[in-house]
């Protein structure tokens, strides 16, 4: 260990994309434990879309990042020094944290990570801190499908895409994936298991929608919101349900983003519209990780790491979540 922590800082709102003086990357002292906290030693960086959101001022499910604070994030790391019961040193633990190479942990925000055999630490962190736990309540407690029925996912090369369009598949649904390339909608058919996969970006979006889903769409999941959004509106069928996961098009919106042009669909086909926020299920991961950790062991599931080296590269790599250059679940691998 050094006695140098790099630490992330939030210096300003940003405007549009995160720009490189959004941050700064400090050099400070490592911190102490108190009284029941531990000291962790990150080594893996979660990198989210809702980083985004928190930077800015937008509504939000939690108190923005103040400026001058260290930059909020999930982390996965290896406990050095340990003044609480509930951990020992030496153990591998994960919670809400902020972007550093060290920081202190205390049992209200860092758990034990759940590490079932044949799962590395990297997957286990991706999996079942927060991208697995959203994809399974989300499509199964909010979306309902039923076997049979059609299951829409956009940023399906994504995190939380890939693995609900797996989970719909498990549930005997007919799934189609909407991703940025033709590389990525091919991995989600020819590797994921995936019925059809588009490019979100043709010009012909809901033409190729309908072709790919000749019954109607039953279950969309969005993870985007904007035009994807109006394009699989236009195709559900009567009592269809949209779990509203994200809205990762308008995060860097520098405008009032304007409603859905389908807006009318939701009356007319009686949708059920419903947000969700994955932690609002915590009390129920035990049930997620049980279920997502059998499928990946059946070699129902597969589970993608897009790992990029050193924290120093923190604010690049989020960039890519918005450029679409990730495919899978994106971490900083920090040491
Ligand atoms: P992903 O790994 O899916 O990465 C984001 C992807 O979004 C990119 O790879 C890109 O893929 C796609 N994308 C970016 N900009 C646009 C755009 N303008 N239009 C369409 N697609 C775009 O991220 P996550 O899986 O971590 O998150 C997915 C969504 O889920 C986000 O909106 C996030 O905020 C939300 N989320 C919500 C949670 C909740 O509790 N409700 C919890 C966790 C995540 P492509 O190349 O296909 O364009």
């Amino acid at each position: 260990m050094t006695d140098v922590n790099r630490v992330w800082r939030l210096r300003k709102r940003p405007t549009g994309m995160i720009d490189n003086d959004t941050l700064s990357f400090d050099r400070e002292a490592v911190p102490q434990p108190g009284e029941g906290q531990f000291l962790v030693r990150v080594n893996y960086l979660s990198l989210d879309p809702t980083n985004r959101v928190w930077m800015s001022d937008m509504e939000q499910y939690m108190p923005p990042v103040a400026l001058g604070d260290a930059m909020r994030g999930v982390v996965c790391g290896t406990v050095l020094e340990s003044r609480s019961p509930a951990v020992a040193a030496g153990e591998i633990v994960s919670g809400l944290g902020v972007w550093a190479d060290y920081q202190l942990g205390s049992p209200a925000t860092f758990h034990k990570l759940a590490s079932p055999q044949g799962v590395s630490t990297a997957e286990a962190f991706g999996l079942f801190t927060g991208a697995g736990p959203t994809a399974y309540f989300g499509l199964l407690d909010v979306g309902k499908p039923r076997a049979g029925e059609t299951v829409v996912v956009s940023a399906a090369a994504g995190a939380v895409g890939s693995i609900v369009g797996q989970i719909a598949r498990i549930k005997e649904c007919r799934v189609v994936g909407l991703a940025g390339s033709d590389k990525k909608c091919r991995w989600l058919v020819e590797e994921l298991g995936f019925d059809a996969a588009i490019d979100h970006k043709r010009p012909d979006l809901p033409l190729a929608l309908h072709r790919a889903c000749p019954d109607g769409v039953d279950v969309y999941f969005d993870n985007v919101g904007g035009e994807v959004l109006d394009a699989c509106l236009q195709q559900m069928n009567l009592n269809g349900r949209i779990p509203t996961c994200g809205l990762i098009s308008q995060y860097n919106a520098t405008a009032a983003v304007p409603g859905p042009k389908n807006y009318a669909s939701i009356l007319v086909k009686r949708l059920t519209v419903q947000g969700f926020i994955v932690l609002d299920y915590v009390p129920r991961y035990p049930e997620a990780i049980g279920a997502l950790s059998d499928w990946m062991r059946q070699g129902k599931l597969k589970f993608r790491v897009d790992l990029r080296e050193g924290l120093e590269n923190a604010v690049s790599a989020l960039r890519m979540l918005f450029t679409g250059e990730n495919t899978g679940k994106l971490m900083i691998h920090v040491r």
